[in-house]
């Protein structure tokens, strides 16, 4: 029997993309499908800044409608981005760029980047998710365990009720609760020893000349700073300083809720000498402008999971970045896209098997590729950490052929279309290989 309910923890991209992906996948099959998203949030999140989108993960919002329904928010779905741009802090100059686009200036499969604030993300989902029969998403329910109870999954929250289904899905990042609590409760997430210290600010505060078309990560051997429009009218610079950070100094630069006028003006000034002290004598006068303004800097440490863990259990599953958060580096959306679309078809195309059938299955389209991508990130990410002079000119001077080098094999990726994946065909289960045997000697 194909699980007609099933609870989905956490409504980010992972768990809005996959229970719209299981809707479109299972509704054929299963007519009194219920899928139930529980998000810890009573309201949408307006933190984290503008987040990159890779052509894969365009192609693959588009196929789930909500590439459509960004694109009707008019300029605030999203700045297109046909190349970000590589400059040198130290001299100003470019060294080289990741192209959105090919030779001709057409995007990979028709779609280039695009850079837009979380928060419009965010709404573009809840949208689509609106119009969706057989999907509700339910606000305020903090997850806080998991248990198998009589061959059904069933998720605690912090209020002490309970969700009950055929099948539950973890999408709740990093810290997912749903991996500590039940899947694999020895993995917790770890500082990576880098954060994105980030601020947005309008564009007409700036007063220099903006180097960039519309995205530009610009090193340095203190860390990188990206600097990128993320609206279509180019009204808003959205700029994150990526940098290595002392776990032990988070309570010193954090904003939380709760604190008070005089914390929180200290902690935002810390912030801003901070990114002073790193790119105030940066060779590009914007960037110099930008790193002077009054803009609040907010810190966001970057977590990782390690790979090689337990995505599954026997009714529970594990996706995005619950399973496999990695160093950001412009991607990490997009494997959460492929994630759910994936985990859907495999799901529909295993329906008459038991769910772990279907995880194993899932699991093997899915490691190989995901444990390349980690090591990849982790690569680029340690390009970040701080450098002695002559290693971070080396790094300058490395960048190009690193550029050409990956070049093909990046644009390989932005060509993958998780709908059109072969999916292998169901191995009969036990049971069923015993019936047709005994069906075929039974047979005349
Ligand atoms: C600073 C930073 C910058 C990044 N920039 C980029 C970028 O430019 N491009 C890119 O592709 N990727 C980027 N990433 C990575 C990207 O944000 C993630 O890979 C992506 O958001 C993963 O989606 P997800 O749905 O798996 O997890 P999340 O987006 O983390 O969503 C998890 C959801 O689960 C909810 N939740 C958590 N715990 C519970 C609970 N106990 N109960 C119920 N709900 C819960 C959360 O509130 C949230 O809504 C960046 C990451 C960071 C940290």
């Amino acid at each position: 029997m194909p699980p007609h309910k099933v609870i989905v923890v956490g409504g980010g991209i992972a768990g809005i993309a996959c229970a719209l992906a299981m809707s479109r996948e299972l509704s054929p099959f299963v007519p009194n499908l219920q899928i139930t998203v529980f998000e810890r949030h009573e309201v949408l999140s307006t933190s984290g800044g503008a987040i990159n989108l890779t052509p894969v993960a365009q192609r693959h919002l588009a196929q789930l409608g909500i590439l459509a329904e960004l694109d009707r928010m008019g300029p605030d779905g999203g700045a297109d981005v046909d190349a970000i741009e590589l400059f040198s802090m130290r001299s100003g100059h470019s060294i080289g760029s990741i192209d959105f686009t090919d030779q001709d200036g057409n995007g990979f499969g028709g779609y280039k980047g695009r850079r837009v604030m979380r928060i419009v993300l965010s709404m573009a989902l809840m949208n689509v998710v609106e119009c969706t029969r057989n999907v509700e998403i339910v606000f305020g329910k903090k997850v806080v365990g998991g248990a198998e109870i009589n061959d059904q999954a069933v998720v605690q929250f912090d209020d002490g009720t309970e969700a009950i289904g055929d099948l539950a899905i973890g999408c709740d990042g990093v810290h997912s609760a749903i991996r500590t609590r039940w899947v694999d409760p020895d993995r917790p997430s770890e500082y990576t020893g880098m954060s994105f210290l980030q601020a947005t600010m309008p564009s007409d505060s700036v007063s220099s000349r903006i180097h960039f078309h519309s995205s530009a990560l610009n090193i340095s051997r203190h860390g990188s700073m990206l600097t990128s429009y993320c609206d279509r009218d180019r009204q808003q610079i959205f700029t994150a300083a990526i940098v290595q950070f002392n776990q032990d100094d988070f309570s010193r630069y954090r904003l939380e809720p709760g604190q008070d006028w005089s914390t929180q003006h200290r902690i935002k000034g810390a912030l801003r000498d901070e990114i002073r002290s790193r790119f105030g004598k940066s060779a590009i006068p914007c960037v110099r402008e930008m790193v002077e303004s009054k803009a609040d800097w907010v810190l966001y440490p970057v977590y990782q999971v390690r790979p090689g863990g337990k995505w599954c259990l026997n009714r529970a599953i594990l996706l995005g970045d619950a399973a496999h958060a990695m160093p950001p580096r412009d991607e990490s959306a997009a494997y959460a896209l492929d994630d759910a679309i994936l985990f859907a078809r495999v799901l529909a195309r295993y329906r008459s098997e038991p769910l772990v059938e279907v995880f194993s299955a899932y699991e093997g389209l899915r490691r190989d590729t995901i444990n390349y991508a980690f090591k990849q990130s982790r690569r680029m990410w340690d390009r970040n950490r701080d450098m002695g002079f002559l290693e971070g000119r080396l790094k300058e001077w490395m960048m190009p052929f690193s550029l050409r080098s990956h070049r093909d094999e990046r644009e390989a990726a932005w060509e993958f279309d998780a709908t059109k994946i072969d999916i292998p065909t169901p191995v009969p289960s036990e049971d069923m290989v015993s019936l047709h045997s005994f069906l075929r000697e039974r047979a005349p």
